[in-house]
């Protein structure tokens, strides 16, 4: 069999003058590569630079959308309706971007392509190969993105760890890409761990010696080495591993254990990382200096809070704190707002159906209730009996998704006197289908069981509580859901005094529920997903408003918002 002629990617792409950091890791998985890409580009983007972000994610799935939160972490939808990893949540949470399909890469996806190519005779006959077919469709995948984003800088986290069978072709594109691009115009992250070892707590290089060699055996050669480590790097630690990874002493960085991740980009900052980076890349005569003041407010706030609310969150993957990451993070950012930290306890669905005292004492203890989104019937009583607690006792309220269709279920059960009430996703015989799927998604189903997606816009009524707390009539938010609230009830349970205060426009959609705040001093929801939009500088409104209410509900002095 003769080999396919190499053909090589220079020429082929009109090169702009896009630069590349490129992050990639050894050792562990989970050693934070996601906030250390997020980190740089934070940095960079305070020194005046635009900058868009790539995720690599070398598994087979096409997208994260099948994929069972409690292995893998949330599943985080982005405006266009695709469903990616989490660490895409991270991008765009600390660049303050909103990014799109094409900035999750996996093997799925790239497969798909090239066997759509060589089905159509793109091929033109050739044996379609890992090298170059694979590797080509990669680096035109980095690139198009790259020069559709048109950011000064992209950077592209590898997945992974180096050695894995299934990182290898992105690897190997990486190294081709760097040979298109030039030296220059790319610059290499390693991230690595550290560990400490016996009673003398001895840092040990070795596994970052080895992580490195099976780097540079594959062609890539680091111009940072980032060291995951429990305390900061020792002296000797830096020059030992400057002299076997081959990397000058201060391009050795040291990511120690900090209490936030919005910490990060401070501790690289103080090791001059950003700064290099932008030298190796030419890109000094661009750059201010950094701004980098509201930031550091930002993590004092998160650090060091005036006062403390508790949150409980009602959900099923509990186990998991990744399972529900955004709206972990949006609560974190609600607080850092108020200068107060919002304290999560998970409570389980099913322990509060079951009247476990643990869980309802932990619930009861709580200054709010969130119940949060969900799929199945498992727990939802339990949840319900939240909503009803919360109601009943005028615990200020959040209800996202499932927790916005339970909380519809249980006002139409216990209020408007609609007995049997529930969604038809809970039972499909349901006296009175209260949530369910519409004709039109229906048919959706019946496709291939896809759901409503993405961004879509919502107008709140004028004077409501949605529209105080956005600040706006009309507003969008994300959505991943497949049932929603039936619009034969809607009038039923208007009559019974709950408020949609939030529709789709132009169609019967509701978007959010409310009840009036001379009943309930805070009682809100949302069919759509409001922790995807949610910003460390920037907090989803409904988020705000429920950590606010906890602090009034507390006695505390709710001090004015710090928000972009
Ligand atoms: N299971 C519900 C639906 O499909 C809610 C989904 C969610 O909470 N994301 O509509």
């Amino acid at each position: 069999m003769q080999a396919p002629k190499y053909t090589p990617l220079v020429g082929r792409f009109p090169l702009t003058d896009t630069k590349y950091v490129v992050v990639t890791g050894g050792v562990l998985s989970g050693l934070g590569k996601g906030i250390t890409t997020s980190s740089i580009g934070r940095l960079l983007k305070a020194r005046g630079l635009s900058v868009s972000a790539i995720k690599i994610d070398p598994y087979l799935n096409v997208d994260a959308g099948t994929m069972n939160p409690f292995e893998h972490g949330e599943v985080y939808v982005l405006d266009d309706g695709s469903e990616v990893d989490l660490d895409l949540g991270n991008y765009e949470r600390f660049l303050d971007i909103h990014m799109d399909r094409y900035n999750n890469i996996t093997t799925g996806k790239v497969y798909r392509h090239v066997i759509a190519k060589e089905r159509r005779g793109d091929y033109l006959g050739k044996t379609v190969q890992i090298i170059p077919h694979v590797t080509n469709e990669i680096q035109e995948w980095i690139q198009a993105t790259g020069e559709r984003s048109k950011a000064d800088v992209v950077l592209v986290e590898v997945g992974g760890t180096v050695g894995d069978i299934e990182s290898a072709p992105f690897l190997e594109a990486v190294r081709q890409l760097h040979r298109t691009v030039g030296d220059g115009n790319m610059v290499l992250l390693h991230t690595s761990l550290v560990p400490v070892m016996g009673v003398v707590g001895e840092q040990k290089t070795k596994p970052t010696q080895h992580t490195v060699r099976d780097l540079k055996a594959i062609g890539l050669h680091p111009d940072f080495v980032v060291c995951r480590c429990e305390r900061p790097l020792e002296e000797d630690t830096r020059s030992k591993l400057a002299l076997f990874c081959d990397v000058p002493e201060d391009h050795v960085v040291s990511a120690h254990d900090c209490s936030s991740i919005y910490e990060v980009p401070l501790i690289l900052e103080e090791q001059g990382v950003a700064d290099k980076v932008v030298d190796r890349l030419g890109l000094g005569e661009r750059v201010h200096a950094p701004e980098l003041d509201g930031w550091r407010d930002l993590v004092r706030r998160l650090v060091r809070p005036q006062s403390e609310v508790t949150v409980a969150f009602v959900g099923k993957y509990t186990d998991l704190a990744d399972s529900y990451l955004s709206i972990n993070e949006a609560l974190r950012h609600a607080g850092a707002a108020l200068d107060c930290k919002a304290r999560i306890v998970f409570v389980e669905g099913e322990a509060l159906e079951a009247q476990d005292p643990k869980a309802w004492a932990d619930l009861k203890n709580a200054d709010a209730v969130l119940v949060g989104p969900g799929f199945g019937q498992r727990g939802t009583e339990g949840k319900i009996d939240a909503v009803r607690y919360a109601r009943e006792e005028r615990v200020p309220f959040m209800g996202i998704c499932l927790g916005f269709q339970l909380a519809i279920v249980e006002y139409a059960r216990s209020v408007c006197g609609l007995e049997g009430a529930n969604s038809t996703e809970m039972d499909t015989d349901t006296s009175h289908p209260v949530i369910c799927i519409l004709p039109e998604q229906y048919e959706i189903q019946e496709l291939g069981g896809t759901m409503r997606l993405g961004n879509f816009d919502c107008d709140l009524k004028d004077g409501s509580l949605a529209a105080d707390l956005y600040g706006a009539t009309r507003v969008g938010e994300r959505h991943r859901h497949r049932y929603e609230m039936n619009p034969d009830y809607v009038e039923r349970l208007e009559q019974g005094g709950l408020v949609f205060s939030g529709r789709m426009p132009d169609r019967p959609i509701m978007e959010v529920m409310e009840l009036p705040r001379d009943v309930h001093p805070y009682f809100i929801g949302g069919q759509f997903h409001p922790e995807f939009n949610s910003r460390p500088d920037a907090p989803g409104p409904l988020f705000l408003g429920l950590v606010r209410a906890a602090m009034e509900r507390r006695g505390l002095d709710v001090p004015v918002a710090v928000t972009a």
